[in-house]
Order: C-alpha cells, then sequence, then structure tokens
C-alpha cells in the first residue's frame, strides 16, 4: 500500500495573549499532517514563526508539495532521501519541512513498534523538566503569572524582557517567586551596553541565563556581550541552522535549537551534537505550537541541558495529546506505545 498524506488546519486560542519585545499574539494558527501507509498513521504539526518569514499562507502554499514528494519517494524509511528531496526542491520553509519530518518519525516508529526516543537509544529517565514562559506585561501582571505558575508546580520560569521596565519586571518577579529558577529572554530588543548592564543586573537577582539580549545581525555585540556578562549567554535568533552553531561558539555559551528554525528532527540531532562538540550547552525551544509538534520535540529531551517547550501549555485548549507535561517535568517514561505519542483527543 503506497503512502497517503492528509493536511489539516487549527486555530487554537491562546490561555492569555502571548506579548514579547517584537509584539503580541492572541492566538496561534497550526497545520497538522498525517502520513498513512494503510495500517499505521504518522502525524506532525506545524507552528510557522513570521519572525522567519513563515505564516499560515506560506504552510497552505507549501504544503501540498511537501507532501507529494512523501507520496513520490513512497518510503517512510528513507528519511535522507526525503530530507534531501524536502531540501532541494523548496527552499526554505522549516515549520512545514518539520510537520512532515515530525510525522515521518512517527510513522517509522510506529512501524516498527518504538517509541521515538527508543529508536534512536535515548533513555526517557534521562528527559528533564521545561521552563514555563512569562510574556511581557506592566511588572505586576507579570509578577502574578509567574507566582500563578510556581502555584501550579512550575520551577523553572522564562521570562520575556524588552520593555522599559525590565528592571521593574525582574524585582517583582523575583519578589514574588524568591526561589525559583528565572531565564530571562530579551529577544534581540538591547543594545551591546546596555545587555551588558542587565546581564549584571540579572546576575543579582540570581537569573540563571540571557537569552539572545542583541539583534542577531549584530553578531559581534554578542560576542561582547558573552565576553563581558556574569552569567551564560543563550544564542536563539542568532541560531537557525546547522553551520550557525560553529559560528556562535565563540558568542555564547548555551545554543536554543527550535525544530521551527532547522526544518526537522534529523537537523536538530545535527545541530545537538554540533553544538556539543563545540562546547556549547544545547537547550531545545519552541514556538507557539500545539502538541502535534511539542509531542515529537520532547523525545529529545534527554540530549539537552535545557527545555523550553511550554507551547502546549500557553494554548486555551490543544486539540493533540502529546508527551505529558506535568508541573514542567517532561514525562518521557509515559510514553510506552510506538511512536510520538501524539494523538487527537
Ligand atoms: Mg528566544
Amino acid at each position: 500500500m503506497s503512502l497517503s498524506t492528509e493536511i489539516t488546519r487549527h486555530e487554537l486560542p491562546l490561555e492569555i495573549p502571548f506579548e514579547i519585545a517584537r509584539g503580541e499574539t492572541v492566538s496561534t494558527t497550526v497545520h497538522v499532517v498525517t502520513v498513512s501507509d494503510g495500517e499505521h498513521t504518522g502525524i506532525g504539526g506545524t507552528g510557522p514563526s513570521p519572525h522567519y518569514g513563515e505564516s499560515p499562507t506560506t504552510i497552505e502554499a507549501v504544503l501540498p508539495e511537501l507532501c507529494s514528494i512523501v507520496e513520490e519517494i513512497d518510503d517512510p524509511h528513507n528519511l535522507q532521501a526525503i530530507e534531501q528531496r524536502l531540501q532541494t526542491q523548496i527552499r526554505g520553509h522549516p515549520a512545514a519541512k518539520t510537520a512532515i519530518s515530525m510525522a515521518l518519525h512517527d510513522l517509522v516508529c510506529k512501524r516498527l513498534g518504538v517509541p521515538l526516543y527508543e529508536y534512536w537509544g535515548l533513555d526517557p529517565a534521562e528527559s528533564i523538566a521545561t521552563s514555563y514562559t512569562v510574556g511581557i506585561d506592566d511588572p505586576e501582571t507579570m509578577a502574578t503569572r509567574a507566582k500563578a505558575a510556581v502555584d501550579r508546580g512550575h520551577g523553572i520560569l522564562k521570562v520575556k524582557l524588552g520593555t522599559d521596565q525590565d528592571r521593574a519586571i525582574i524585582e517583582s518577579i523575583r519578589e514574588a517567586v524568591p526561589d525559583v529558577i528565572i531565564r530571562v529572554d530579551a529577544n534581540e530588543a538591547w543594545d551591546r551596553t546596555k545587555a551588558i548592564r542587565m546581564a549584571e543586573f540579572l546576575e543579582t537577582h540570581d537569573i540563571e541565563f540571557l537569552e539572545q539580549p542583541v539583534p542577531a545581525e549584530y553578531p559581534n555585540d554578542l560576542q561582547a556581550v558573552y565576553e563581558s556578562s556574569p552569567i551564560p549567554i543563550a544564542a536563539d535568533e542568532s541560531c537557525i541552522r546547522l553551520p550557525d552553531i560553529p559560528a556562535i561558539a565563540d558568542k555564547s555559551d548555551i545554543a536554543n535549537i527550535k525544530l521551527m528554525k532547522c526544518a526537522g528532527l534529523r537537523e536538530a540531532k545535527r545541530m545537538i551534537h554540533a553544538a556539543r562538540a563545540h562546547g556549547l550547552d544545547v537547550m531545545l525551544g519552541c514556538m507557539s505550537e500545539s502538541n502535534a509538534s511539542i509531542g515529537p520535540a520532547c523525545h529529545l529531551a534527554p540530549l539537552l541541558d535545557y527545555a523550553d517547550l511550554d507551547g502546549s501549555l500557553l494554548l486555551a485548549d490543544d486539540p493533540y495529546d502529546g508527551v505529558p507535561i506535568v508541573e514542567g517535568d517532561i514525562n518521557l517514561k509515559a510514553v510506552s506505545e510506538p511512536g510520538t505519542g501524539v494523538s487527537s483527543n
């Protein structure tokens, strides 16, 4: 029986409107791809980011052609050939390609009868906890949201900055939740001088690391911040594909890898191992996503130092179940059935 594919579209309201330094989001649109061999069906999802040139419109424009490549090659186990055709036939569109990569990995593992982490030879007991993101608002509201997340069991928060009240935000949140791990993401909002001053301030408030303090287009500024900062620096917007790993190795401590930037699970694994070879710690992050794409990403958790895979936790309602995340802990051991554990609920 030959492979068949299907694409569905889902509008997903967020639990609370989500603001970062670049703008606000109230809902997210994801597309879900299924690849079926007649007996088993693999599922994967998109999480397009306008910052990297993708939107529901671009996803709808390219996904049918990407799916037709999968049907033409007609062998889900030949991931290498499919990945190469996707890359050479259509440039860019990483979120669309990632949905296909995830659906194929799910299908392959179902055919082989193993969970994805087992296919990769990873120990699910080595899984880690994800951070929970607090989007930009006034300092009091952010502190209230931080406290609410901690009361729900989260022990790691990621706080978005890039406002004219950044110091007040950190002071309010630290006062509200004195004992949890806090990471900060400035999403390129600062210049070099401000970033260095902020890094010094953040250290006095026991912040674990500072993500993307300066614009990716100024790598020398990132390097200057990295060289002066008393806390570790993570690269996100500066770290998109595999060739970016050596480029950020002398400009940051942590590579923030995302499936929706790098176009698939295979490229993400290559980036993880390259980052280790360059002495970088590894974080896996996400966009605004459902469990259809967060679930597969969670199978990489045993390879990570830091996880920021809270996409589904920020939705008002998720039509997909994935890897259970309980009080922040990515419970990979709970997935015992073949595949990625993603199913529609
Ligand atoms: Mg980031």
